[in-house]
């Protein structure tokens, strides 16, 4: 199993994705869960500063994650919602409703039974997030840290964004990203941060296919 961290617009998704398909494991989006019970509390109208309110929500919220690493589906009520996840609309409340001990607490703990349940079946899974080396799987024989700086992150959510037809500018990606990183590194329950013992890898200067043979190589050992 690889857990693989980092702030957004490091290359984490396509690098995840690829290497999952390499290794032939099954790959873990843990921010698409934190995505699609932000898009559950939004469409119930529910207050994103009331941490109550967003916890009930959570608790409620009937959605799928898929483990496969090419077009991982994601279902809310039993409609797919990849594409809708990724609006501007849940950029924004994501990081307040990942905030949230409770919702934390009942994510982590599917996280786990989905990852035992893949590596049960296939053997082996990659696991994207800001917390995976550090709270949902601590054991994980290989913690991989990704960074890049804010320009480059920026720059590539950017392209990410107005390549799936949305509205966006650099500085409007530069804005989203740095707000994120801010609130997700200074809340108080699980911050995003490195495991000691993770690997640091630095992708600005890197294109993908050079992260993914860095970590192939990780892997190998
Ligand atoms: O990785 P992605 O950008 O889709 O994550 C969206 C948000 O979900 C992050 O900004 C963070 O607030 C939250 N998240 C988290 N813990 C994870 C994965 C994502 O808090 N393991």
């Amino acid at each position: 199993m690889v857990a693989l961290d980092g702030p957004s617009g490091t290359g984490k998704t396509t690098v995840a994705r690829k290497l999952a398909e390499r290794l032939s494991a099954g790959y873990l989006d843990t921010g698409a869960m934190y995505r699609v019970v932000t898009l559950a509390v939004l469409r119930a109208g529910a207050d994103i500063a009331d941490p109550v309110a967003v916890a009930a929500v959570a608790a409620d919220a009937v959605f799928t994650i898929g483990t496969t690493p090419v077009r991982p589906r994601v279902t809310l009520a039993g409609a797919d919602v990849a594409a809708e996840i990724r609006g501007p609309e849940v950029n924004h409340a994501v990081s307040p409703v990942s905030a949230v001990p409770a919702v934390r607490e009942l994510l982590v703990a599917r996280q786990r039974r989905i990852i035992d349940a893949v590596l049960a079946e296939v053997g082996g899974i990659v696991v994207e997030g800001r917390d995976i080396g550090t709270v949902v799987t601590p054991d994980a024989p290989l913690k991989v840290f990704l960074t890049a700086s804010p320009e480059i992150r920026a720059a590539r959510r950017n392209a990410q964004d107005t390549a799936a037809g949305r509205d966006s500018t650099h500085a409007d990606a530069l804005e989203s990203v740095g707000r994120r990183d801010r609130l997700d590194s200074s809340r108080a329950a699980s911050p995003l941060r490195a495991a000691e013992d993770a690997v640091h890898l630095d992708t600005s200067e890197l294109e993908i296919d050079q992260v993914l043979v860095a970590l192939t190589e990780l892997a190998s050992h």
